[in-house]
């Protein structure tokens, strides 16, 4: 054992340096598999399912240690990674070597993502669709209620968020996106990023009218795009 993660824990695969996952940071990646939403869109469908590859702790744990002074940051990513009994363990693992933590959640298991939160310092967090309609989406009933409370969970938090959502024209027409921006107003977001979904390895046009985008910003003031 390594302090509380077990010698188990596998991380499916490792991003060594990103400057874009965890603002003003730069940070590895670690991907965990497993997810137990389905969204056609997803970005790693090859880590929806829990697999045997991957490195085991221990080897992470020494690649970290010869990194000290060139990282700030550690992004868990997904896959979900609530969705891992062993994020809070990883979590306060990265947190006790110095590391800055960052997470990548929509938020599948709030009780995981509570336990969590105290070991991490930013969250990106996906929301998919206004929280009625999110079977649509994940494929599985009740996936926007585990939503709705995961994101109360983090803004009472206090830990420094991103909330944002990918638009599919196919999945979120205007009504649907309108009626999202509602439900954040309704849980106190101000600040919303909207993303491309992407295509082939490229992001899909963001294609909002500007009536459309006014009254989005009449429900969440400040809205980012991002392509
Ligand atoms: S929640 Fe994320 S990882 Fe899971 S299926 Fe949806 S996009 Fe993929």
């Amino acid at each position: 054992m390594d302090g509380i993660v077990p010698e188990t824990l596998r991380v499916a695969a490792v991003q060594p340096f990103s400057p874009l996952d965890f603002p003003g940071r730069l940070a590895a990646v670690f991907f965990l598999a497993g997810c137990p939403w389905r969204c056609p869109y997803c970005h790693n469908p090859e880590l929806q399912r829990r697999g045997r590859g991957g490195l085991p702790w221990p080897r992470l744990a020494a690649w970290l240690e010869a990194r000290r002074g060139l990282l700030d940051a550690v992004v868990i990513s997904g896959g979900e990674p609530t969705a891992s009994p062993h994020l809070s363990a990883l979590a306060a693992a990265l947190r006790a070597r110095g590391f800055a933590v960052g997470l990548h959640s929509a938020g599948a298991v709030p009780e995981r993502l509570a336990a969590a939160l105290p070991y991490l310092d930013w969250v990106g967090f996906d929301v998919k669709a206004p929280f009625a309609a999110y079977a649509r989406i994940t494929g599985r009933t009740r996936s926007g209620d585990a939503a709705r409370r995961a994101l109360d969970i983090l803004r009472e938090s206090g830990v420094a968020h991103e909330i944002r959502t990918t638009l599919d024209p196919a999945l979120l027409d205007e009504a649907a996106l309108l009626a999202l921006a509602r439900d954040l107003a309704r849980h106190g977001v101000r600040h919303w990023v909207l993303q491309a979904r992407a295509e082939g390895g490229r992001a899909a046009p963001l294609d909002l009218s500007p009536a459309l985008i006014a009254a989005l910003r009449a429900e969440v003031p400040e809205i980012a795009f991002r392509h």
